[in-house]
């Protein structure tokens, strides 16, 4: 039977996979994160497009009690430091979750290999095996935290292609008239257009 190389590998580092990190490390647990982007967080890097967060950061709570705290800040990850230090805004920027996310993996020296993509995840005897570009990982356990912005849905509606996706809309207020009803009435109306 294979030795597995390590206890568990968690795939990327987003804030599930660096808190998972944090765990495992803890835990005295042999543990690699790999991340196919170049950062913690890089679904942060594009989302929200208009880069204001919808989780709330609750600053002046007027309490001291750590756990009535960390439940009105919805960004902090567990075990410090806490986000409430990277911003004063209720609804902070995308951008201030990023620079946390990445302190946070440096305060806590958690082993992530970035530019890793994993490409294939196989069962072997005992474990998994993980193969990546740059070669190919064992471990007992895997942990696939690679969240929801990888592969977006895109409705079977006809006329969908005529919808700007949330992607690649313009948010330059100056260039655009794009709520999600105009988007949607847009592909809504052209649908119905008699075929000529
Ligand atoms: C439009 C939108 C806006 C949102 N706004 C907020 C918000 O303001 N506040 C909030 O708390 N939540 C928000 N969310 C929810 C947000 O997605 C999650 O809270 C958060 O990103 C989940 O963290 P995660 O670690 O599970 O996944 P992610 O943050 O998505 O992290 C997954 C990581 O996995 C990596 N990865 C993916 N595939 C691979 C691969 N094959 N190999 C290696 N690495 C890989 C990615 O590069 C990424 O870094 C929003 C979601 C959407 C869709």
């Amino acid at each position: 039977m294979r030795v597995p190389d390590l206890d568990c590998l968690v795939v990327g580092a987003g804030p599930a996979g660096l808190q998972l990190g944090q765990h495992l490390a803890a835990a005295g647990r042999d543990y690699l994160i790999l991340e196919g982007g170049s950062a913690p967080g890089t679904f942060f890097a594009t989302y929200p497009r208009h880069r204001q967060l919808i989780s709330i950061n609750k600053v002046h709570t007027g309490t001291d009690d750590p756990e009535l705290n960390l439940r009105m800040d919805w960004n902090s990850l567990l075990g410090g430091p806490l986000f409430t230090q990277y911003s004063e805004r209720y609804f902070p920027t995308a951008d201030d979750l990023i620079r946390y996310l990445a302190d946070y993996a440096k305060h806590h020296s958690l082993a992530v290999q970035y530019d890793t993509k994993v490409e294939r995840i196989a069962r072997t005897d005992g474990g998994f095996e993980i193969a990546t570009g740059g070669g190919a990982y064992r471990a007992a356990t895997v942990v696939v935290a690679t969240g929801v912005g990888v592969m977006p849905y895109v409705a079977p509606i006809p006329g969908i292609e005529l919808a700007e996706p949330y992607a690649t809309v313009s948010t330059d207020p100056a260039t655009s008239s794009t709520s999600g009803c105009w988007l949607s009435a847009r592909a809504t109306r052209r649908s119905r257009r008699p075929r000529t």
